[in-house]
């Protein structure tokens, strides 16, 4: 079965090791018995090419960067929208999780406009506030049995209009803001969050998670897939990352 996993902004939204998570998908998505695609979506790329995808993957970046695609963001934005509102799995990193909600106020004062998909905003931090930099662990009841792990520097401060939609709770670090111990937002299939890290191969439940839903709904809406046979994903081993991720929260 064809996944088309789009990556928006690769070339602008890239930062922390990023491009781990499209590594991982690719891989693990391999390994599942499945034939990823990467797409990569730019500034170039046609609008409606987001509403082509069964996976979506953006990352963060700094406020020079956010600027160029917010303006892209202004055409290609309705599409994200309705991917994320249609069900589409996604995952939105720092920046990218930003611009998915009303606005991001930065440091300046100049506020960028967000798509509006997420019901939240964010301001940078006033003057002398610390960024928000450091290893993060949290807990999230979508994933009852393990403690995730990543990498969090950002100066945007994200408050959620309902705190229940968080994706998780902060147990060491900031999260959305550093008051609340919120941690990301969780809304239909799409996940925004603050973890860098990668996240994806610190935390691989989460990205085999992304993989299933595209995969189910491309069976249940059956979307351009034929299948007259249960469909079934092959197990992967996750002996090793497990490993390495209880030594990073014993660390921690
Ligand atoms: N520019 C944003 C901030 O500092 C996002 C940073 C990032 O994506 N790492 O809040």
């Amino acid at each position: 079965m064809k996944i088309n996993i789009g990556w928006l902004y690769p070339d602008l939204m890239n930062t922390y090791g990023d491009r781990g998570n499209i590594i991982t998908l690719n891989y693990r998505a391999k390994m599942m018995g499945l034939d990823p695609i990467v797409n990569k979506i730019s500034i170039n790329e046609p609008e409606d090419s987001i509403s082509k995808m069964d996976l979506i993957f953006m990352g963060g970046a700094q406020d020079t960067q956010q600027e160029i695609v917010n303006e892209d963001l202004k055409i290609k934005g309705s599409f994200l929208k309705k991917a994320i509102n249609d069900g589409v799995p996604g995952l939105y990193v720092c920046g990218a999780y930003q611009f998915l909600g009303k606005y991001y106020r930065e440091a300046n004062g100049k506020i960028i406009d967000g798509i509006g998909a997420f019901d939240l905003y964010t301001e940078s931090s006033k003057f002398g506030d610390p960024r928000c930099i450091g290893n993060i662990v949290i807990e999230s009841k979508l994933f009852p049995k393990i403690k995730l792990v990543g990498f969090e520097n950002h100066g945007g401060r994200t408050y959620l209009a309902d705190k229940n939609c968080a994706f998780a709770h902060v147990i060491k670090g900031y999260g959305n803001n550093g008051e609340d111990r919120t941690e990301g937002i969780f809304y239909k299939n799409s996940f925004g969050t603050y973890l860098h890290g990668p996240i994806l191969p610190k935390n691989p439940e989460l990205a085999d998670y992304l993989i299933k839903k595209a995969v189910e709904r491309k069976l249940v809406q059956n979307v351009g897939v034929k299948c007259d046979r249960p469909f079934k994903l092959k197990n992967i081993d996750n002996k090793l990352e497990n490993k390495a991720r209880e030594f990073v929260i014993d660390k921690l």
